[in-house]
């Protein structure tokens, strides 16, 4: 525990979270331990978005990570959707690739807030995001 945190208020009203995407496409690839989940209806949003059959889809760009669906990756941990660094289903893309880097996980946290940052060029650059942004990927993630 980081006893410098103050644990009655979320990380995001004690400090001003600065962000802005870079569009450099690391958040795109993970590795053994990350995934592209989707949330209910997603992967029929982008079904539809590729004009795609439902078989043919499912094979070449859905698989499972301990019973959740996820979108496939390649050999290197870039995401299925990856193509010359630019997202293939942008206007579709899952709500975990729209809300980043506001996850709970990554919020939880001065630290880990921080520990992204080595991962994200994007995070503690130039804007602050509004609180009110920030909620409102949270309440998605409720949602999902
Ligand atoms: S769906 Fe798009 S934004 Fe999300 S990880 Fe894949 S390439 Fe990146």
């Amino acid at each position: 525990m980081d006893k410098t945190e103050n644990y009655e208020q979320p990380l995001y009203r004690r400090v001003a979270l600065r962000f802005k995407c870079t569009q450099c496409g690391r958040c795109c690839v993970g590795g053994d331990d990350h995934f592209v989940f989707l949330c209910a209806g997603e992967a029929e949003t982008i079904r539809d978005y590729l004009q795609l059959s439902p078989a043919w889809f499912h094979r070449r760009y859905l698989t499972r990570s301990e019973g959740d669906l996820v979108l496939q990756s390649a050999a290197d941990g870039a995401c299925v959707f990856l193509q010359n660094g630019q997202c293939r289903i942008y206007p579709v893309r899952p709500l975990q690739c729209s809300t980043y880097p506001f996850w709970p996980e990554i919020l939880k946290s001065r630290k880990h807030w921080n520990l992204e940052a080595e991962r994200c060029e994007g995070i503690n650059r130039e804007l602050v995001v509004p609180i009110n942004k920030i909620e409102a990927a949270l309440r998605q993630f409720r949602r999902c």
